[in-house]
């Protein structure tokens, strides 16, 4: 195996395999946005059924990868596993990364995925064909030269028959059906994008009630630790609307009388949604986010009582009440 044919293969398996790891990695620790997942799963189908299967075994009017290139490397890169491969490595490194760039370069700001934004497009599309002309250039230059026919493919509709060569560096050429692709998929993926995260606020926008754990680092007070140890049991409360922080410690519980900051409307409705289980002691106290002002119930059990009178508890449930958005 030549040097280049070994760099080729390394470049093409790290490409794949790293966003296949990193990816679902930082979702996990939610590093990056909810939607993010979807969209790399959306990326790879487009770019598969969009064009790596049809170039990989030259459906229509093209020829297979394995003409196309050397023995060594279809031994190292076997034809089923060429447009996995590929369409792993254009959906993390390609779609992701060009997301990644628009998010940084657009002021580290998710709004670039709210609304269309033609300089954070221009990122995207600059991106895209761009890496595609290092590779066509320096990674692929003998799979994809002139001579070796590419099939048709849908993201490539005007095919092997319209292929004019866009200019030459250095000798290896830049022709006009490698990059078709590669200008039609950044509209497709922004869409998507914007798709996702107006999908994903219109979800957060209706009333829910889903368990504490979601919100609070820590759903356990137990107020004999805290006699014994002098701790102060802590939960810290994140509102999914705008990241604030909140903490509660056990005084937050016991007070004497439930305080209410719910108007008639929302208590009515943060009921319905979710009753409260009197059988089994439940009780409730409220806030409003003080960053965002969105109205919060927490429902919580004393789930054991150690002396008269005096419980542990634990929060169970969280009723959010958002205002939905306009526009
Ligand atoms: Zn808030």
């Amino acid at each position: 195996m030549t040097p280049e044919q070994l760099r080729l293969v390394v470049v093409l398996y790290v490409s794949a395999l790293v966003p296949l790891g990193l990816i679902p990695w930082l979702q996990y620790r939610r590093i990056i946005p909810t939607w993010s997942i979807r969209i790399y799963l959306l990326s790879f189908l487009l770019c598969a059924a969009g064009w790596e299967i049809w170039f990989t075994y030259g459906l229509l009017d093209g020829d297979p990868v394995t003409d196309r290139r050397a023995a060594i490397l279809n031994e190292w890169i076997p034809i089923h596993l060429n447009w996995v491969l590929n369409s792993l490595g254009d959906a993390g490194v390609v779609c992701l990364l060009g997301l990644y760039w628009m998010w940084l370069c657009c002021g580290r700001s998710e709004r670039v995925f709210r609304r269309w934004h033609w300089g954070g497009f221009a990122i995207l599309l600059g991106w895209s064909v761009g890496q595609n002309m290092l590779v066509e250039m320096y990674l692929y230059h003998d799979q994809l030269s002139v001579g070796k026919t590419i099939s048709w493919a849908p993201l490539v509709p005007t095919g092997p028959w319209f292929n004019p060569t866009l200019f030459e560096f250095h000798g290896r050429t830049i022709t006009f059906q490698n990059q078709v692709c590669w200008v039609i998929m950044p509209p497709i993926l922004y869409g998507l994008v914007l798709w996702q995260v107006k999908r994903g606020e219109n979800l957060q926008s209706s009333p829910r009630a889903i368990p504490a754990t979601e919100r609070f680092d820590n759903v356990h007070f137990d107020p004999r630790t805290e006699t014994r140890e002098h701790r102060i049991n802590v939960a810290q409360y994140t509102c999914p609307e705008c990241d604030y922080r909140i903490r509660f410690t056990t005084h937050d519980f016991l007070r004497s009388e439930p305080y209410s900051c719910f108007t008639e409307k929302q208590k009515i409705l943060a009921d319905t949604l979710r009753p409260l289980d009197l059988g089994n002691e439940e009780d409730f106290f409220e806030f409003l986010c003080p960053g965002c002002q969105l109205p919060v119930r927490v429902v919580f059990w004393p789930d054991r009582e150690f002396a008269m009178g005096c419980y542990t508890y634990e929060l169970v449930t969280v009723v959010e009440l958002p205002a939905p958005r306009c526009g």
